[in-house]
């Protein structure tokens, strides 16, 4: 499969044509930035080389400790991680499992602080009604950005192996003819 770097370079060199056919398509300056964000957040940091000791992990910095249990549940370049729409879905819930996580405390220990009333159910259905309902366009391109920028690199680990199978094919076949020429 291709370097993190390799990897990087796609993203970065396949950029500017998700975002200018996005603006051919959408005329929607606003929709190309959160695509094109996407896209790029993916190919950086939120794409299926989660699932290794990878650029992608490392660039979460010292946060990269939550990827940890990602690792283990999940084999590299599985349907789980690797797959079309199911990883970039699996990683959306594990992030959002993370963040719920950490929000509870901080918003546990604010109330014991400043003594203010909270429903987490309100709040919940308050955001899931905001994205579904009015910004469902806004959500929906933001995911396909995050969905492309994982395929761009499952398609080129894909191209990548395939490439690779094929020259060990031709180079034992090589030595093959070699042995009995000899
Ligand atoms: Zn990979």
């Amino acid at each position: 499969m291709p370097s993190g770097t390799t990897h990087d370079r796609i993203t970065l060199w396949t950029l500017p044509w998700v975002s200018s056919i996005t603006y051919g398509i959408t005329h929607n300056g606003d929709l190309t930035l959160l695509l094109s964000g996407g896209f790029l957040f993916s190919g950086l940091m939120f794409g299926p080389d989660l699932d290794i000791c990878s650029i992608q992990f490392k660039r979460w910095g010292w946060l990269r400790v939550i990827w940890k249990p990602y690792q283990k549940l999940f084999r590299h370049r599985s349907l789980f991680s690797h797959g079309p729409i199911l990883g970039t879905c699996i990683r959306i819930l594990y992030l959002l499992f993370f963040i719920a996580w950490i929000a509870i405390f901080a918003v546990g220990l604010a109330q014991l602080f400043f003594g203010f009333t909270w429903n987490w159910r309100d709040f919940v259905e308050n955001q899931f009604h905001l994205l579904v309902h009015y910004r469902y366009r806004e959500t929906a391109t933001f995911f396909l950005g995050l969905e492309l920028g994982a395929m761009s690199h499952s398609i080129s680990d894909l191209i990548s192996s395939n490439y690779k199978k094929r020259l060990k094919k031709k180079q034992s076949k090589k030595t093959k003819a070699g042995k009995i020429k000899r």
